[in-house]
């Protein structure tokens, strides 16, 4: 089922994104995971690339997986970096023979042991997405920014740049988390202005350890931390059980203000943990 019907059908969506092992000795966990997150309602799940396309046979897997053993609609994710335009269309095709038909279409960023060209097929997420949608058969995602993509002069210029990924045909969109709702308010209104009418699934990784806090910020590029969620990391961060039930309300608490401000969905970044993923889901359920 393509995830563009999904939004049609149903709002708010619920999504959830899972990585895939570093070693396949570890793919029989994350698939216990899934499987265990697979009884919570979600409407589709969404599987990583790894950098530079380091396992992405297990991406491929797991999303087979999702989609054939527990009929979660799945979301490969598939970057430009290291891939020629030869190896895209291979990927393609594997994900084609598999029945994998929603895409993520993602530039992905500079692998740690890259030394070769970064960029030898497609420079930009737009340019992948036209040629995943001049091969026709598949539904394609991009990623978004609320608070600007690090490459990015402002946030304006890096919206100028999201139309040309949308008119490309990208036919919804996910954000990089957040911990701040007001500025997805200002990047959702900036969007409309410009002309993107497509589903803005908003990003929300729930915070629970202390070793996940300088990850969080790495990942997100720097996304800003309101004070209130400063407080809860400076006052709980050597007390692990505090950090975890305050992240897990924190996320709680944003899920509810995007849902009563009517977001198009919520993608929760798991990072493979079931229980979080049941936490939050168990009280803002019948909010979807
Ligand atoms: C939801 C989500 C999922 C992700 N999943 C993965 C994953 O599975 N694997 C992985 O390796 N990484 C993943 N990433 C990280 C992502 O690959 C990086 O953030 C990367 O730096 C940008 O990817 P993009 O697809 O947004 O790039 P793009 O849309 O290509 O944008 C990258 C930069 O180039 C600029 N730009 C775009 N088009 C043009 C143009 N025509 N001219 C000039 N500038 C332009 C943009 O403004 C932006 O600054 C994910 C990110 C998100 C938000």
């Amino acid at each position: 089922m393509f995830i563009k019907d999904i939004f049609k059908k149903k709002k708010p969506v619920l999504s959830f994104e899972v990585f895939p092992p570093k070693q396949d000795s570890g793919l029989d966990a994350v698939l216990g995971a899934v499987k265990a997150m697979s009884s919570l309602p979600i409407d589709y799940m969404s599987v990583t690339y790894g950098a530079g396309g380091s396992n992405s046979k297990n991406t491929a897997r797991i999303a087979s997986y999702l989609k054939d053993n527990l009929s979660i609609p799945a979301l490969a994710h598939l970057t430009c970096v290291t891939n020629t335009k030869e190896a895209v269309r291979e990927r393609l095709n594997e994900y084609r023979a598999l029945g994998i038909d929603n895409i993520l279409a993602l530039r992905g960023d500079k692998p740690k042991d890259c030394y070769g060209q970064l960029f030898p097929g497609y420079k930009y997420a737009s340019e992948l997405t036209e040629a995943i949608k001049s091969c026709g058969g598949f539904c394609v995602g991009g990623a978004c920014y609320p608070e600007c993509h690090p490459d990015s002069s402002s946030l304006d210029a890096d919206i100028e740049n999201l139309k040309i990924k949308v008119d490309a045909g990208a036919d919804f969109l996910v954000t990089q988390m957040f911990f701040d709702n007001d500025a997805f308010y200002v990047f959702r209104d900036k969007c409309v202005k410009k002309g993107i009418n497509v589903p803005i699934n908003a990003g929300i990784m729930p915070l629970t350890s202390a070793g996940q806090i300088d990850r969080m910020a790495v990942l997100s590029g720097g996304a800003s931390m309101p004070s209130k969620f400063l407080r809860i990391i400076s006052k709980y961060q050597d007390n692990p059980d505090a950090l975890k039930q305050a992240g897990i309300a924190y996320a709680v608490e944003q899920i509810i203000d995007l849902l009563s401000n009517d977001t198009d969905g919520i993608h929760i970044y798991t990072m493979n943990k079931p229980e979080t993923a049941e936490k939050i889901v168990g009280v803002v359920n019948s909010l979807f």
